[in-house]
């Protein structure tokens, strides 16, 4: 598989700005999620990279060579891209075979090839049936065998797992991700859903208003976010306001060691933690650090506490992920598990 490469790449839709000046590399044998709200430029960079929108500016190479800029512009189907889009779009008239196959020529080659496909997708069975013969994350995996058939060079998938409901989509996305990882594929995936781009992804790109934002592996988009707006849409956040001296900072949940390699200047700052990173201790005991539980949202696995931090002038709430069996009303003990980051206030 190859290396995807966008240097400068802008796109504009009249005077919507799709995409302001993005680099972005996708290693080869990586697999990128592409993560931002509704509307900030996620599928124009996908169908770009596949040549279906055209940049104003900038340069795409695949594997080193330039697929676009000023003076190439190769055409989709000559690129090596294969597209799985968001709700598979199988052929109705054709089984399973045939969608599987529809992109290669007729041969006893092709034929072993669907086969090989459908074994890797974990469908051999099912080659005769017809797509309304099939569940949703069925035809979501022939979508994939389809994409894969012609041996692309690079597979980019949009919201491939948007039509599933919650338990089927994250059984899909792993065989999914597996998949692709067993092939070593070099894959671009849009989503907005954080939990899927940092459990699937190696390296996860955080779009904004059309600005590539930040690029980092899934530990660092989520534990050192470049800015505020990438940490709060990044997973739940605990925010405090605070002051920073040195390489602490004090706040409300008491003074916390800051990480980070650009910090603000010493005085107030905004520091920031996450909810798994606030321990519950159980009933509050004389002198202790106390909270209020507001309200618990519990998931099976933890839940989500709503706490009113009690010391301090102005009630702060906070935010914590516990297994701890926690009811609304409850006074609870609370301290911070390792260190906070801090942003200028
Ligand atoms: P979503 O998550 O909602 O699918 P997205 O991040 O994929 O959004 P894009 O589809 O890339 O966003 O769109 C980026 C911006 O460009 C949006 O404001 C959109 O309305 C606009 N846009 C996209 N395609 C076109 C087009 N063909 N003509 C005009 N505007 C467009």
């Amino acid at each position: 598989m190859s290396e995807v490469k966008l240097s400068g790449v802008s796109k504009a839709f009249g005077s919507t700005k799709a995409l302001v000046d993005v680099d972005l590399t996708v290693a080869s044998g990586e697999l990128t999620a592409v993560l931002g709200p509704s509307g900030c430029g996620k599928t124009t960079l996908l169908r770009i990279v596949a040549g279906f929108v055209r940049p104003d500016r900038g340069r795409v190479e695949i594997d080193g060579r330039a697929v676009f800029d000023e003076s190439t512009d190769v055409a989709p189907e000559r690129r090596g891209v294969a597209i799985v889009p968001q709700e598979g779009a199988l052929f109705p008239h054709l089984d399973v075979a045939g969608n599987v196959g529809y992109g290669l020529p007729r041969s006893a080659d092709s034929r072993a090839r669907v086969h090989e496909m459908l074994e890797l997708v974990g469908l051999g069975e099912l080659a005769q049936r017809r797509p309304d013969q099939l569940s949703g994350g069925q035809q979501q995996r022939v979508a994939l065998a389809r994409a894969l058939a012609p041996r692309p060079r690079v597979v980019v998938l949009d919201e491939p797992f948007s039509a599933l409901d919650a338990g089927l989509r994250a059984q899909v996305r792993d065989e999914v991700s597996g998949v692709l990882r067993t092939i070593d594929a070099t894959a671009i995936i849009v989503t907005h859903d954080q939990e899927e781009a940092l459990s699937m992804a190696d390296s996860v790109a955080v779009m904004d208003s059309g600005r590539l934002v930040m690029h980092g592996s899934p530990t660092e988009v989520y534990y050192r976010p470049v800015d505020l707006d990438v940490a709060r849409f990044v997973g739940e956040l605990v925010e405090l306001p605070g002051t920073k001296t040195g390489l602490e900072v004090e706040t409300v949940l008491g003074r916390l060691p800051i990480h980070g390699s650009v910090l603000p200047a010493d005085g107030p700052v905004t520091a920031v933690i996450r909810p798994e990173q606030i321990r519950v201790d159980g009933r509050v005991e004389r002198g202790a650090k106390g909270a209020h539980v507001e309200d618990v949202s519990f998931f099976g696995h933890d839940a989500l506490a709503r706490l009113t931090v009690l010391s301090g002038d102005v009630p702060i709430r906070v935010l914590a992920r516990t297994v701890a069996p926690l009811r609304r009303g409850d006074d609870v003990a609370i301290r911070v598990i390792g260190p906070a980051l801090v942003y200028p206030a």
